[in-house]
């Protein structure tokens, strides 16, 4: 893929949002899928580089083709009933997304946010379950989306390579690499 096609992803993008419509495919209706069938919502981004998601279910980065972000904003934008506009906020679902040649999905009920800046895309979804009603334009996106912090106790002091101060306690990375607490500088753990 050129960059030409990304910068091309990207204006498509903003344009379903004025409008425009491109059909699901098979790679963005299973980035769709990940984003709606399960309660647990999920944070997505599309930037001129990028279409990355988190998911409740895995916080870690997501990244997909940003070719697969046109479609899927145009099915929320069907899914959502909604008017083009920069801004959308709505319910969704329950509702089944029929594939043709392929195997068709489900999902529950789902709020929505949308937003378009000049060059991001930002779409949030959480569970619908037991709301009522479509998420006030007043009120504030729902938090993000965060991995969550996982820490590493030491039986005695271990220095951190990088700036030598001793720690009993680490964060440790999805990666498993360790950040020190003094300078917030990552490193592997030298096996024992
Ligand atoms: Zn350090």
């Amino acid at each position: 893929m050129t960059p030409d096609d990304d910068d091309d992803s990207l204006r498509r993008t903003l344009d379903a949002f004025d409008g425009a419509r491109y059909p699901l495919d098979t790679i963005s209706s299973k980035a769709l899928r990940f984003m709606l069938a399960r309660p647990d919502g999920c944070d997505a981004t599309v930037s001129p580089s990028r279409f990355e998601v988190r998911f409740g279910w895995h916080p870690a980065r997501h990244r997909y083709v940003l070719r697969a972000a046109p479609p899927v904003v145009s099915e929320l934008f069907r899914l959502a009933d909604a008017a083009p506009a920069p801004s959308v906020r709505a319910r969704i679902g329950p509702g089944t997304i029929p594939i043709t040649g392929a195997v068709s999905w489900s999902f529950g009920p789902r709020w929505l946010w949308m937003d378009a800046s000049g060059t991001t895309v930002s779409i949030r979804v959480r569970d619908g379950t037991g709301r009522v009603g479509i998420p006030a334009d007043s009120e504030p996106l729902p938090e993000p989306i965060k991995s969550p912090r996982r820490f590493v106790d030491l039986a005695w002091p271990l220095p951190c390579p990088h700036c030598a101060t001793p720690a009993l306690r680490y964060r440790q990375l999805q990666d498993g690499s360790l950040v020190c607490p003094a300078c917030s500088r990552s490193f592997v753990q030298a096996p024992e």
